[in-house]
Order: structure tokens, then C-alpha cells, then sequence
């Protein structure tokens, strides 16, 4: 119930939460607060893009309010065929089950990726993972920092996925 916005709010309760901060810009200052350091972003930008840019394949979303309580039945619908420009649809209320009159979708188009866009899916081609291999070699001499995660770890990962990688990090 309340989705993983519950889940992160319990695990955050009682530290102390600073928002809107980069980590990278403020390195200095915030590594002298912590005796070890949990890194989510990504691998290449923490070493300054030195060895080059690790590639992604991004999104676009384009959001709607129908005058409908119910479009679709169902949180997300997967178009695999060829015809359809998108390849997905998320009708969001279906998350929390919501009773509203009318209701929210979003389009979701696959989009080629440059530097500066978000970074959604990783590319584990030849040239990529070689590349993200090198990064991870100059990590592991970052013995006070943990990269983790889809970004520190330039990899795919479902929900279910990373949080059951992150149970296991030796810490
Ligand atoms: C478009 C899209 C759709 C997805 N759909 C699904 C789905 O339907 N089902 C499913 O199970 N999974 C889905 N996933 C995967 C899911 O979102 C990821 O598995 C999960 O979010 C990974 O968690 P994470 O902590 O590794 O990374 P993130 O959730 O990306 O968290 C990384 C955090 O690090 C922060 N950060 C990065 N750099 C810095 C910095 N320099 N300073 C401070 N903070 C920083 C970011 O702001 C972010 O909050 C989807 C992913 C994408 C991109």
C-alpha cells in the first residue's frame, strides 16, 4: 500500500534527509560526515567522464488527462507490435486502485540518448561494457564508497532486482 514511496519513507525514518543536493559538487563536505559512502549515480560521472561517456537508450513521456474514469483497466499496457509509435501506456491511478472521474495516462516513446539527457536504460554492448569495466577497476580503489545500483553499476534492474542487490552488498 502507498507504493515505494512507504518503503524509502520507513528506511529514511530517523536520518537526516538533504534534498537537491549534488553529491559530486559537495564531495569534499559530505564525505567528511560518513564513515562510508552508498554512490547511486552515474559510475562515469564520479570519475569525470576520464575514460569517456558510458552510452544509454532514453524515454520520452507525453502525459494526458482524459475525461474519463477509466481508459485502459490497468497500471501499464505493453505495444510490442511494430505500428505503434509507443511502447507503452501507464494509466496511473491504476497504481493505488484511485476512484477519480477522470483520469491521467502517459505515452511512453523509446529515444535515442546524449549527454546531458536522463539516463534511462544502459547499452551492455562490446564498447560500453568494456568501458564500464575500466570504471568499475578505478572503483575498486575507492575503498570508503559503494556503487550501487543501476547507474553505479551500469546495469538493467526491475525494482524487485536492485533491492535484492542491495540486501547483499557487504557493508
Ligand atoms: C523509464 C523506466 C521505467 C521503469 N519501469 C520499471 C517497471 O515498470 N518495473 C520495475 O520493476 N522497474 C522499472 N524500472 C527500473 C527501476 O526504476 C530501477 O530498477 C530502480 O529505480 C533502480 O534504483 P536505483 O536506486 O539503482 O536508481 P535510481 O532510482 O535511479 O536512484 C538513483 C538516485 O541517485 C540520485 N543521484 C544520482 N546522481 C546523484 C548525485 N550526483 N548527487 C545526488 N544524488 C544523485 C538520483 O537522483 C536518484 O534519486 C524502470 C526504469 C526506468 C528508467
Amino acid at each position: 500500500m502507498g507504493g515505494y514511496t512507504n518503503m524509502v519513507a520507513r528506511m529514511l525514518e530517523g536520518s537526516e534527509v538533504r534534498l537537491n543536493i549534488d553529491y559530486l559538487k559537495n564531495k569534499k563536505e559530505l564525505d567528511r560526515l560518513a564513515e562510508r559512502v552508498i554512490y547511486t549515480g552515474p559510475i562515469d560521472a564520479y570519475f569525470n567522464f576520464q575514460l569517456g561517456t558510458l552510452e544509454y537508450r532514453s524515454v520520452r513521456f507525453e502525459t494526458e488527462v482524459l475525461d474519463m474514469p477509466n481508459f485502459q483497466g490497468n497500471a501499464a499496457v505493453n505495444y510490442t507490435d511494430a505500428e505503434t509509435p509507443w511502447t507503452r501506456i501507464i494509466e496511473h491511478k491504476w497504481f493505488e486502485f484511485g476512484t477519480q472521474p477522470k483520469t491521467v495516462i502517459s505515452r511512453e516513446f523509446s529515444s535515442e540518448w546524449k549527454p546531458g539527457d536522463e539516463p534511462y536504460y544502459p547499452v551492455n554492448d562490446e564498447k560500453n561494457s568494456r568501458l564500464y569495466e575500466s570504471y568499475r577497476k578505478m572503483a575498486e580503489h575507492e575503498s570508503k564508497v559503494l556503487f550501487g545500483g543501476r547507474l553505479g553499476e551500469y546495469k538493467y534492474y526491475d525494482m524487485d532486482q536492485v533491492i535484492e542487490a542491495a540486501l547483499k552488498v557487504p557493508f
